[in-house]
């Protein structure tokens, strides 16, 4: 069976494996992203040193990207805010280095292919994967399809409703300062509560308010994809008393009028934590390369 290489290029840290799935996951590397040259010069190295060949690679990034195929920046890392990244044509400088077909999407939308290839969503043709990090995005496969238009979907920014007496908080987002991800994503947390949001106890105020946000942005994402699933990860989520806020909110908010058992009856089987933990997105990657060569994966 021919090997696969898998790169998850994120904001914090690249993430590389080279392998065929999650029982075969090998030399799996993770180094801190600094610039653009050293960081792509290291990745280039990693495939270099592998003692066999892959027949392809996948690269789930951060963004935003240009994940269109057919346009002659595909693979680049376009309006960034991260310093030295703006513009960088990620894929092209692999594929130069490494001579082998490169596919390509945002790091979320690999993660959301990898759970539903082998993790949570497997089954689930329509579904979503959110992570609650240092940001918040959103993957999605509609009909079996990694979702892409315009560009491709920035669920982390849409706007949530704010109580500004419950809540004060502007926001941290630089675009748009009380979107979903400036009101909850780690940083905000840590801002709000001037502790980092490992340090909030369960029982701390924080988490319900975290809750409410994170339940309107997926009553937004059930209202509209209709998704038969919801996994969510990232490092916010390890906060083990979100799950069941979250799921009573949707349930609440949505009020009995989405008539599905998955909302009605088993919403804990509908808004879950990712099945391959930490390894959705470097298995994703793996994933949206074997689909790249047609190598039966769904
Ligand atoms: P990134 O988004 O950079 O890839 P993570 O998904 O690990 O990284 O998210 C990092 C964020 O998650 C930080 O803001 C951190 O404070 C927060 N975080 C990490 N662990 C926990 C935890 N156990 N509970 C709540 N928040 C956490
Ligand atoms: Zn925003």
């Amino acid at each position: 069976m021919a090997l696969f290489g898998g790169i998850e290029a994120g904001g914090t840290k690249f993430v590389c494996a080279v392998g065929t799935g999650p029982d075969d996951l090998r030399a799996v590397t993770r180094f801190p992203t600094t610039t653009p040259e050293e960081t792509i010069a290291r990745v280039i190295e990693y495939f270099r040193s592998q003692p066999e060949p892959v027949a392809a690679i996948g690269i789930g990034s951060f963004g935003p990207t240009d994940p269109d195929p057919a346009s002659p920046t595909y693979g680049t890392i376009t309006s960034t805010p991260k310093p030295g990244w703006r513009n960088t044509p990620i894929r092209q400088r692999l594929l130069e280095a490494l001579g082998v077909p490169i596919a390509f999407d945002t790091d979320v939308n690999a993660a959301a292919l990898g759970e539903y290839v082998w993790g949570a969503a497997q089954g689930c043709d329509t579904c979503v994967y959110l992570t609650v990090g240092t940001g918040i995005g959103g993957g999605a496969l509609v009909g079996g399809r990694l979702m892409h238009g315009l560009v491709h979907p920035e669920m982390g920014h849409i706007y949530v409703r704010r109580d500004r007496e419950r809540d004060p908080f502007p926001g941290v987002c630089p675009y748009h300062g009380d979107c979903f991800e400036g009101l909850a994503s780690g940083p905000a947390l840590e801002k709000r509560w001037g502790t980092r949001a490992e340090n909030l106890p369960p029982d701390h105020p924080a988490w319900a308010l975290e809750a409410e946000y994170i339940a309107q942005a997926l009553v937004s994402y059930i209202l509209i994809l209709s998704p038969q699933r919801l996994v969510l990860g990232g490092g916010v989520m390890h906060q083990e008393v979100l799950f069941p806020l979250i799921r009573k909110r949707v349930q609440e908010l949505l009020n009995g009028y989405v008539k599905s058992p998955a909302i009605l009856d088993d919403i804990d089987s509908y808004i879950v934590p990712p099945a391959l933990g930490d390894r959705a997105g470097v298995l994703g990657a793996i994933a949206l390369a074997q689909r790249e060569m047609g190598a039966g994966v769904p």
